[in-house]
């Protein structure tokens, strides 16, 4: 099918859902809606009051206290129109519920008495036939924007008959005001705990669709609504989750935020035609974008995932980034997919499955090799002869692209990011992996190195990793603060360990600080655990050998 042919694709509408919250006596409640059965989205689905933004609601704002549309505009990180997105999660609200989220000029919120004297306006405010900010001047009436925390953002996926990019809002309930159903758009409506909805959803009682179960599993941990609201204010991480379609061996599939395929979905196919794989198949060269294509060493493996990613990247000349194992293959792949353009070959570092095919494409094409020579070790390709070593924030034009390297060592000392300035796409190798942890492997590993390289990833400009081993992965600079915080929990980890077995053994210790993975995988953690212990070794924090570690107490814990 050519572009011309395919069907429109729906661009989703502005919308905003609220979860209204007060406490109960088991812990907080929030209001939820049971859309009826011939609503035309998410029909007999249990919901938030909500529903799109309408252009008359920009007509309210000058009844919007608390914000300026600059601020709410930043917050949702759009160029303008923000604060319309609050008036239509207290417009929708007031027409689905009959809460009125408001105060009159002196600061106070509606009472419940007056709230049901204004159900009247309701369904007029629905039909359209009453303007909300014409309701909100006749009664001299305010939405205070501080009384609504910006708490989450959905965009429904492409091809389903309706399309929101939907932002949602937590906030308090006013007092007295229970609210009710608007008995047409919506069926049904009760205050239930989060916990009671996801049970009841559990047992086939009520539906949810994806992103409310996921709201409700979110508050759930919370003891009361103000919680909540304060958890919403604060949250400076609010990313779009935006479901993306794939094909492949078992067809078409939907791929939501947190799955593995998710970032190179969008990556691939920026334009939602559904038509980009979400398979990693070795010796078949993936289109990433304009620049890269991906081709997948037919090394698959415990250690390797589905096999070592070789990159190929530019237009007219091309630079082969970690041409990876030397098998007959590979090789070929490499060069068919290069075509005559190679000119550069550059390895992340020199472990086997990164490095060795390096000479054959050099022999084959005369390009030239870049990258740090291999130290000593195991697992190392002695004979990687580099033509140029690049040292940190070394800059390498490619045609017209430009490559940097960014020295990382940690999984390897010589091991090398290389940045692609033009995409912000940062080619990880094994720094970053997709699917598994990194090992870190003494004495050429080194954990203190390792989680510095990733601190300073988090101040690169980074809009994707292209690692060694799987996908792309998406929001580059949260996986890199995930991959800390991951460290330092397995630390503390090994320092809990330590202070309650007394002088230990790696292979006693490497048991109680790796309970949560297969026992299988323990001979690849020790190395880790004593990637663990070196760091802790030059902190003073533990001295010993494999057949004794032992835990020297600080200063504070002696006393
Ligand atoms: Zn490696």
């Amino acid at each position: 099918m050519t572009r011309d042919q395919e069907p429109t694709r729906q661009l989703p509408r502005p919308a905003a859902t609220v979860l209204l919250l007060r406490d109960a006596a088991n812990g907080p409640e929030v209001l939820m809606l049971k859309r009826s059965p011939t609503a035309a989205f998410v029909a007999n689905a249990y919901v938030f009051p909500g529903g799109a933004v309408d252009a008359s609601d920009t007509l309210a704002l000058a009844h919007v206290t608390g914000l300026e549309d600059q601020q709410a505009s930043a917050r949702l990180d759009l160029p303008e129109g923000g604060l319309a997105y609050w008036v239509a999660a207290v417009r929708e609200c007031f027409e689905e519920s009959g809460i009125l989220l408001a105060v009159d000029a002196h600061g106070a919120p509606v009472s419940a008495e007056r709230a049901a004297s204004l159900g009247v306006h309701r369904a007029a405010v629905n039909a359209g036939t009453l303007r909300f900010g014409a309701l909100l001047e006749q009664e001299q009436l305010f939405i205070d924007a501080h009384s609504l925390a910006y708490f989450a953002h959905w965009i429904t996926a492409p091809g389903r008959p309706r399309r929101f990019t939907t932002r949602f809002f937590v906030a308090h309930a006013p007092v007295g005001q229970l609210g009710s159903h608007d008995a047409s758009e919506t069926v049904d409506s009760r205050w239930i705990s989060a916990q009671d909805a996801l049970a009841a959803c559990a047992r086939n009682e009520i539906e949810l669709v994806h992103p409310t179960r996921v709201s409700l599993e979110e508050i759930a941990p919370f003891e009361r609504a103000e919680q909540i609201i304060h958890f919403a204010r604060d949250r400076t991480d609010i990313v779009t989750n935006k479901p993306c379609w794939g094909v492949g061996r078992e067809g078409k599939k939907l791929f939501r935020r947190g799955m593995p395929a998710y970032a190179e979905i969008h990556w691939c196919d920026p334009h939602e035609h559904g038509n980009t794989s979400y398979e990693l198949i070795a010796g078949v060269p993936k289109t990433l974008d304009a620049y890269v294509t991906r081709l997948i060493a037919p090394n698959p493996g415990f250690m390797t995932g589905p096999g070592t990613n070789t990159y190929l990247v530019g237009t007219d000349a091309i630079a082969v980034i970690d041409p990876g194992p030397d098998l007959d293959a590979h090789v070929e792949a490499i060069l068919a997919a290069g075509a005559g353009r190679i000119r550069w070959i550059l390895c992340t570092h020199t472990h086997l499955d990164h490095s060795p095919a390096a000479r054959r494409i050099k022999a084959a094409t005369g390009a030239s090799i870049y990258g740090r020579p291999a130290p000593d070790g195991r697992n190392q390709d002695p004979a990687f002869a580099p033509d140029h070593v690049l040292q940190h924030d070394a800059r390498l034009p490619i045609g017209p692209l430009t490559l940097r390297a960014i020295h990382t060592p940690g999984h390897a000392s010589n091991h090398l990011c290389y940045l692609l300035e033009n995409t912000q796409m940062l080619f990880t190798g094994d720094h970053v992996m997709q699917g598994s942890t990194v090992v870190i492997n003494p004495p050429d590993g080194d954990m203190i190195a390792y989680l510095a390289s990733l601190e300073m990833l988090t101040q690169l400009p980074v809009t994707v990793f292209a690692p060694g081993h799987g996908y792309l992965i998406g929001e580059p600079h949260r996986e890199a603060q995930r991959l800390i915080a991951h460290r330092l929990a397995r630390e503390a980890k090994v320092i809990a360990a330590m202070q309650r077995l007394g002088p230990v053994d790696s292979d006693t210790l490497v048991a109680a600080v790796y309970d949560d993975v297969p026992a299988k995988v323990h001979p690849v953690a020790l190395r880790s655990l004593h990637g663990h212990l070196g760091k802790l070794c030059v902190e003073q924090r533990v001295r010993g050998d494999a057949s004794r570690w032992e835990w020297i107490p600080s200063h504070a814990e002696k006393h």
